[in-house]
C-alpha cells in the first residue's frame, strides 16, 4: 500500500503501515489496506509501562560515550522506504530533505549507519487482475515495479560513490565500515514481486536483493499475510519451496508482514536464520504486524533477529487504540471527502490531512521503542534483537527520533539503561551480521550454481 501523506513540510510515503486516515495516491490501489488498521480481537496487551516515560536530562559524559560507541559500531537498519519516493517523486537523495523525508545522504552519513536496507516495496495493486488488465503494457507488473526500485537504488549508489556503496554480503558491510561509507542493501517487500516464479527470485538475488518479506499486508498466491484473509493456512507447498530456495541462494527470509501461522511454518522449514526486518513486540501493542512472545522464542531458536519497527502505533497500545477510535469517528467524514474529491487527489489529500489535524492522536516516546528492545532481549535473548526503523515508510516517529540522523539517541538510551557496550553493539548491528554470515554459510553449503541447481517450478495457473 502506498499512500501519500502531507503533514506540514513532511510528504511521506506510507508503505508499511496501515492508517486508514491516510489517503491513497492518485489512481492507485483503491480499497486496499483496511485490514491492518483494524483492532485485533485478541485480549489487551499485558504490559505497556515504559521504564523511563519522561526524557531525562541528558548526561553529557554518557552521551559522549554513546557517540563514540555508535561511531565504532556496525549499525544496521532493516528497513527504509526511501526508494519508493526516488521512483515516484524522482527524489535525489543527495538533495537535503529535512522535514520532508526521514532520509537523505547527509543524514544517513550523520546517523552512523553502516548498512541500510533499501526497501524494494511492491504494492499489492501490481498483483491484481485489474492492474494488469489496465496498466501492464505501460507500467508492467510486480516484478517490473521491483526492478524500477532496484534501478533507482543503484542510481543513488552510483551517483554518490564517496558516501554510498552497494552491499550484498556481510563482507561488503565490513568493507563499507572501513571505507567510512554507508552500505546500501536491498530487500524486497511483498513476495508477489517474484510473480510466482523461482527463476524471478533468483534474478533478484543476482541483482543483489538479500531479503524478501514473504508478503506485504496482502495474502498472495502462496503465503498468508498478517492483515488479510488466510487462504493457505500459513505457507502453501509452493511457499515452502520459496523458503527453501531462499535458503539455498543465501537470501534472508523476512517474516515481517506475514501471519502468525506463516511465521510458524517458515520457522519449521527454514534452515537458515530468518529476520523480521521491521516488526515489534505484540505485548506492547496488540497489532497483527507485531510478534507474539511464543514466536519471539522460536525466532531465537532459529538464530534469527527481530528488528524493531519505530512506528508509534506498533510501539504503544495507547497510540494504536487512539488511531482506531479516530478511524471510527471520522469514517463518514472521510468517505464524504473521498466522494467529493475523487477526481482531485491533491485536494483530497489536503482535506483529509486537515481533518486529521483537527483530530490529533497522541504520540509515543523513544523510551517506549527501547522497551521493545528490552522485551525482545528478555524473551528471545539479547542476540536476537536489532533495529528496523521503517523510515520513510511511516507517517510519524516517536518523540526523540525525528529522522535517521537521530539513531545515536537509541545507543544513548541503551547505555543509560545499563546495557554493556558489547550488547549495544549486538543490538545495533552485530546480531544481524552474525545471522547474515550464517545465511551465507547455509547457502555456500547448499549451492554451487545459482540457476543450474534451482527448481524451475512455477505456480500453476489457477482457473479463474
Ligand atoms: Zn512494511
Amino acid at each position: 500500500m502506498k499512500r501519500t501523506l502531507r503533514v506540514g513540510l513532511f510528504v511521506g510515503v506510507v508503505v508499511c503501515v496501515l492508517v486508514s486516515s491516510l489517503t491513497l495516491k492518485s489512481g492507485k490501489a483503491a480499497g486496499v489496506g483496511k485490514a491492518g488498521a483494524q483492532a485485533s480481537a485478541s485480549p489487551p496487551p499485558q504490559a505497556s509501562t515504559p521504564q523511563a516515560a519522561a526524557t531525562p536530562q541528558r548526561d553529557e559524559k554518557l552521551w559522549k560515550k554513546a557517540l563514540a560507541l555508535h561511531k565504532k559500531t556496525v549499525v544496521i537498519d532493516g528497513h527504509n522506504d526511501i526508494p519508493t519516493v526516488m521512483v515516484d517523486e524522482d527524489y535525489d537523495m543527495g538533495v537535503s530533505s529535512v522535514g520532508k523525508y526521514h532520509t537523505d545522504v547527509a543524514r544517513l552519513k550523520q546517523s552512523g549507519m553502516t548498512g541500510e536496507f533499501f526497501s524494494i516495496y511492491v504494492d499489492r495493486q501490481y498483483a491484481t487482475q485489474e492492474w494488469v488488465a489496465k496498466n501492464y503494457v505501460r507500467e508492467g507488473g510486480s516484478s517490473r515495479r521491483a526492478l524500477d526500485l532496484i534501478d533507482a537504488s543503484y542510481r543513488m549508489v552510483e551517483k554518490y560513490p564517496k558516501d554510498l556503496t552497494l552491499a550484498t554480503s556481510a563482507a561488503d558491510i565490513v568493507r563499507a565500515k572501513k571505507q567510512g561509507k554507508v552500505g546500501v542493501l536491498m530487500g524486497i517487500e511483498g513476495g508477489h514481486a517474484i510473480e510466482n516464479s523461482l527463476s524471478a527470485l533468483r534474478e533478484f538475488y543476482r541483482l543483489g536483493v538479500r531479503y524478501m518479506t514473504l508478503t506485504h499486508n496482502n495474502t498472495n498466491d502462496w503465503a498468508d499475510a498478517c492483515c488479510d484473509d488466510a487462504k493457505h493456512n500459513g505457507l502453501s507447498e509452493f511457499g515452502k519451496e520459496v523458503v527453501r530456495e531462499m535458503n539455498r541462494l543465501g537470501m534472508f527470509v523476512d517474516i515481517s508482514h506475514v501471519s502468525d501461522k506463516t511465521m510458524s511454518d517458515v520457522l519449521d522449514v527454514s534452515k537458515a536464520p530468518v529476520i523480521a526486518s521491521h516488526s515489534s513486540a505484540r505485548v506492547f501493542s496488540n497489532h497483527k504486524r507485531n510478534i507474539p512472545d511464543e514466536l519471539l522464542k522460536r525466532i531465537a531458536q532459529n538464530g534469527g533477529v527481530v528488528m524493531v519497527n519505530f512506528y508509534p502505533a506498533f510501539l504503544d497500545e495507547k497510540v494504536r487504540a487512539a488511531g482506531i477510535e479516530r478511524d471510527a469517528k471520522l469514517k463518514t467524514q472521510r468517505e464524504a471527502l473521498r466522494g467529493q474529491f475523487k477526481d482531485d487527489q491533491k485536494r483530497l489529500d489536503e482535506e483529509l490531512k486537515r481533518l486529521d489535524d483537527a483530530n490529533p492522536i497522541p504520540n509515543t516516546t523513544l523510551s517506549m521503542l527501547v522497551d521493545h528492545i528490552d522485551h525482545i532481549a528478555k524473551v528471545a535473548g539479547v542476540d536476537h534483537v536489532g533495529l528496523g526503523s521503517d523510515f520513510d515508510g511511516v507517517p510519524n516517529l516517536p518523540e526523540g527520533i525525528k529522522d535517521v540522523a537521530d539513531l545515536p539517541n537509541i545507543t544513548y538510551e541503551l547505555l543509560r539503561r545499563g546495557y554493556s557496550e558489547r550488547d549495544v553493539m549486538k543490538i545495533l548491528g552485530g546480531n544481524f551480521m552474525r545471522a547474515f554470515a550464517e545465511v551465507e554459510r547455509v547457502a555456500h553449503t547448499d549451492r554451487r550454481q545459482i540457476s543450474g541447481e534451482g527448481s524451475a517450478r512455477r505456480l500453476e495457473a489457477t482457473k479463474k
